[in-house]
């Protein structure tokens, strides 16, 4: 008898009822499960053994483990706890003894999805490993439990994102004739002080139009930590057409075209006027005059000629880390405009890089690669 006929009994509230019922669901729901589980692998066996009571002898379409016999006598069945959307149900496996050896097993466990490690449904892991990309663990742990009843540890949560990092991991990536963009960004992870560098590359390109505002099309590449040596093997073996990239490694050789964010040049040109000694309101006619060329040049030889005239200002006043940062992006500043390729900035991949790092920084320090897993299939996840 369930509770919720009591309350219905001496006062009845449609929101109890269904508190009531939502809470009671793996008692009210746990019978059609069992039953469909049990009538399921019942129809089985009849194929495989015949009907009850039934003399005639047939060879089952399953084999003795053990023996390779395949003449069986029905052996009652077993209990089995599983977790799932709507709580812990107890199931039955039917059992079979073969008739040559004696052993005792379940033959359709593995079939049905209830084999030794299948103890909890994938569809419940799944749901507390999506909520696990956005927010901690252990929060994620309790928003699931308050909508589902029920719950996974967080190790379970750990290990499937583990599993699923290894699958993104192994399939094929290919951007052949793409534009590529790269960007990275530091998280609090591992053993140094500032942290690990997260590195992401997507393919962009613009999309159709919605509501008057131009859409983009974006892919996922990888998403990784490493060494410049890794980044750039990665980036190599991409194939692409082009690379626009923030300046933080020197890339070049990872595809004919290579393309430095236009966004990223003038606020890294602030950063070195200050290492050259300038207060915040000298750097501003430099950096200005450095967007203009950028941004606002009729055509790319004007750009180039702009371009050269900040460096020429900069040599000129003795400001050798800033003139030395803008001529070594010198031959990565028009390759966009030239070729006619879309976005000069990285920012089609900015806005993940934002997410990225409001994942990743909830005040602990990660291991490398429990927040390389994690962030991988958060972001593959965002684009598929
Ligand atoms: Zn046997």
């Amino acid at each position: 008898m369930l509770s919720y006929q009591k309350i219905s009994e001496s006062f009845f509230n449609v929101n109890d009822l269904s508190e009531e019922i939502h809470h009671n669901r793996d008692l009210i729901l746990g019978d059609i499960f069992r039953e469909a589980v049990l009538s399921h692998q019942e129809t089985l066996l009849n194929q495989d053994l015949g009907g009850r009571y039934q003399r005639k002898q047939i060879e089952a379409g399953f084999a003795c483990p053990v023996c390779n016999c395949r003449s069986f006598t029905r052996k009652g069945k077993r209990q089995r706890v599983y977790k799932c959307v709507f709580g812990k149900i107890t199931v039955f496996l039917l059992q079979v003894k073969c008739s040559s050896c004696g052993h005792r097993f379940c033959p359709y466990k593995d079939s049905i999805g209830l084999s030794y490690i299948d103890r909890i449904s994938q569809g419940l892991i799944a749901r507390q490993m999506d909520l696990t990309c956005h927010i901690p663990y252990a929060k994620a742990q309790n928003f699931i439990r308050l909508c589902l009843d029920t719950a996974v540890s967080p190790v379970t949560v750990r290990k499937a994102v583990d599993r699923k990092a290894d699958q993104i991991r192994s399939r094929p990536v290919t951007a052949k004739d793409r534009v590529v963009y790269e960007d990275s960004t530091k998280v609090k992870a591992g053993d140094k002080d500032r942290g690990e560098s997260i590195h992401l590359a997507i393919t962009a390109k613009p999309g159709y139009t919605l509501n008057g505002r131009p859409r983009m099309w974006k892919r996922f590449l990888f998403l990784k930590t490493g060494n410049a040596d890794v980044i750039k093997e990665s980036l190599k073996s991409l194939n692409a057409k082009a690379i626009v990239h923030d300046g933080d490694m020197d890339l070049t050789g990872c595809a004919p075209l290579i393309q430095r964010c236009l966004w990223h040049l003038p606020r890294q040109l602030k950063h070195f006027l200050w290492m050259d000694g300038l207060d915040f309101e000298a750097r501003k006619p430099y950096v200005k005059e450095l967007i203009e060329a950028l941004h606002h040049s009729s055509s790319v030889q004007t750009m180039k000629q702009g371009y050269n005239k900040v460096i020429g200002m900069l040599t000129g006043n003795n400001l050798d880390h800033s003139a030395v940062h803008l001529k070594n992006a010198f031959n990565e500043v028009t390759i966009v405009r030239q070729n006619k390729l879309p976005y000069p900035t990285t920012s089609p991949v900015e806005r993940e890089m934002r997410e990225i790092n409001r994942r990743a920084d909830v005040g602990v320090r990660w291991s490398v690669k429990g927040i390389e897993n994690l962030l991988l299939v958060k972001t593959y996840n965002k684009f598929t």
